[in-house]
């Protein structure tokens, strides 16, 4: 890009910017938890829960401190569970290893758990007015559409080559608010439905000039969907105690809770069938209650339908890991999100 082109970028930037919290309070630390929650997670979305995490967790000394359960909990409908799980263990890495401070270099950021090539660029950028390459999807996009490249965009050395190219044009004079500036274009103008006619930059626009933004960037290998479907037995003891599992270290939801499920291929299950299930995973008698509406949600690359159903228990013994609990504590726990759902339309019933 020509000073030009960079002039007019800052420009509209600077007009047109959304006022986002953590622009508003641009500490490294805040910079750090909105980029790692940004990451799969729409800007709506993230606000409140960066918001709530600063006033729970206002420095990295307080969240290296807590427990991550309480991380958990904060994070709880966010998703992609191994970003909270790496933000504890790198605020205590930070804590003991940089007194609690974030430090500037990219090698020393880049050694932080869950902080990747973007990240370090998006800090520096950011928080230390360095000039540093952040490049993520939207700059992606533009790069892509503006320059033309019909290289493939799943392939890591597109990503490199994207790269180079930035640090190239970003100017010697606030290279952060140009930086920033391309990744808000990417944002909220060009999106994978471009608004070229809002586009500062749509005069020297490859993909604009040739009239095909929306054909870039190419993108192959697309992750393939997979779909899950789990009978989900709710169980309630006579005391009125819920049967819930925290899930083991080492799979996707570990360290959340989610109510027993056994895996089917099928989206109905016989009613023989689950109480065979439930007595030899469980070990327990139960009598069938009701079926309750089913729940789909998503996750990674999963598609789940949860196929609930209520049951009583007469002997609430423990069983496994399994833990019966109440529902005002089932509240104080982080669920993941369709065991959430499940528990929310409980509470509603
Ligand atoms: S002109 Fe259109 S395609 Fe080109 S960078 Fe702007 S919004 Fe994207």
């Amino acid at each position: 890009m020509q000073n030009n082109e960079l002039a007019q970028l800052r420009i509209w930037f600077n007009a047109q910017k959304r006022d986002l919290p953590w622009r508003q309070q641009a500490s490294p630390y805040a910079v750090w938890i909105s980029e790692i929650m940004l990451q799969q997670t729409q800007v709506a979305v993230v606000i409140p829960y960066f918001e709530r995490w600063m006033r729970l967790f206002p420095t990295i000394e307080a969240l290296a401190v807590a427990p991550i359960e309480a991380a958990i909990k904060a994070w709880e409908g966010l998703g992609y569970y191994s970003r909270v799980r790496n933000l504890h263990e790198g605020a205590r890495y930070i804590l003991k290893e940089h007194g609690g401070l974030l430090p500037i270099e990219a090698e020393a950021l880049a050694k932080i758990k869950g902080i990747g090539p973007y990240t370090v660029g998006a800090i520096r950028s950011f928080a230390f007015n360095q000039k540093a390459a952040a490049v993520d999807g939207n700059v992606m996009r533009v790069m892509t559409r503006y320059f033309y490249m019909e290289d493939d965009l799943s392939l890591p050395r597109t990503v490199g080559k994207i790269r180079s190219l930035v640090e190239k044009f970003l100017p010697e004079e606030e290279p952060w608010t140009v930086m920033e500036a391309l990744i808000e274009l990417g944002a909220t103008v060009c999106t994978k439905k471009p608004k070229c006619n809002l586009c500062p930059v749509k005069r020297k626009c490859q993909a604009y000039v040739q009239g095909d933004p929306e054909r870039l960037p190419v993108k192959s290998g697309k992750v393939k969907i997979e779909k899950l479907y789990r009978i989900v037995a709710v169980v309630i003891s006579d005391e009125g105690r819920y049967l819930v599992k925290k899930v083991e270290k080492g799979k996707v939801m570990s360290d959340l809770y989610e109510f027993p499920y056994f895996e089917t291929s099928e989206t109905s299950m016989k009613l023989e069938d689950i109480l065979v299930n439930i007595k030899n995973e469980l070990n327990l008698s139960v009598s069938y209650k009701r079926h309750l509406p089913v729940i789909k949600h998503g996750f990674t690359k999963y598609s789940v339908t949860l196929i609930p159903a209520q049951f009583e228990c007469a002997q609430a013994k423990c069983n496994l890991n399994y833990l019966w609990l109440l529902p005002e504590e089932l509240k104080q726990l982080a669920f993941s999100s369709g065991h959430r759902r499940l528990y929310s339309m409980l509470i509603e019933l």
